[in-house]
């Protein structure tokens, strides 16, 4: 709701999205949050029996159509599919890691294609650790979609995207390899933004932090200490002008 006037919901899909199975979470390896789980998605580029060809099979927290919020391309429609499992476990993540089915790359195009759009986010979690998510790249190319990919940067793989956004996450333990791409994109926790002077992006953006009222994006957005993370933020990108402010655009809009 944004002034009285509600924003509608995003369209779904012509038919309902349909997973190779429902598979509920199982073998979730926990780091300090149980929701949280390293293990990455099965073996990739194996030979599906009597068809000849690569096939894989995905694990995937949720797929939907919405704006995208962040970043250099805050406002453009975009069907997301997330990844479940990430190798880090951010306090201030706001992944339900949950949830998780298993697609395949072909049922994730039939679920997309009934979107207006040809936009693609691959999120996460981690996607870099799926494998399986090149396949479903070279898939969506091959039908049009320009595909963009978020990562933590703990690996050098871009699986193919024609957009990378970067975002290391140094105070939760994460290790950065990954230093080039189009985008580098921080959640600002006062720290020395010098610190990512070593590094080659088109665009530098800085994200306040959300706070909530209970951890792992749980409870309800804290409003006032939210807005005073906008306001921090907001400071330091006034004294390094090579950064962008990024705010969480969809979450204000009340959307997913
Ligand atoms: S790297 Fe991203 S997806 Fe992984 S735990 Fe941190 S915030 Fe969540």
């Amino acid at each position: 709701m944004v002034n009285g006037t509600s924003i509608p919901a995003a369209p779904a899909p012509a038919k309902a999205p349909k997973p190779v199975s429902a598979n509920k979470p199982a073998g979730m390896s926990s780091v300090d949050n149980p929701a949280h789980s390293t293990s990455a998605g099965e073996p990739v580029g194996s030979i599906a029996v009597g068809t000849g060809r690569p096939t894989a099979t995905l694990n995937i927290s949720e797929i939907f159509y919405s704006l995208q919020g962040e970043g250099r391309h805050a406002g453009t429609p975009a069907v997301f599919i997330r990844g479940a499992g990430c190798n880090l476990a951010c306090d201030f993540c706001d992944t339900d890691f949950s949830r998780r089915e298993k697609w395949t790359p072909e049922g994730i195009l039939d679920a997309i294609s009934a979107y207006p759009c040809r936009f693609a986010v691959l999120t996460g979690g981690e996607p870099t650790l799926q494998s399986g998510f090149r396949i479903l790249v070279e898939l969506l190319h091959a039908h049009g979609y320009y595909v963009t990919l978020e990562t933590n940067g703990s690996s050098l793989d871009t699986l193919g995207a024609d957009w990378v956004t970067v975002s290391p996450k140094l105070s939760q333990k994460g290790k950065w390899v990954l230093k080039r791409g189009d985008e580098l994109k921080l959640v600002y926790e006062s720290q020395d933004l010098s610190f990512y002077e070593d590094s080659d992006f088109a665009h530098y953006s800085l994200q306040p932090k959300e706070i909530r009222t209970a951890p792992w994006g749980g409870g309800e957005r804290d409003r006032e200490a939210t807005r005073r993370e906008w306001e921090k933020t907001a400071q330091a990108v006034l004294a390094n002008p090579r950064w962008k402010l990024s705010l969480q655009l969809h979450k204000e809009l009340g959307l997913r």
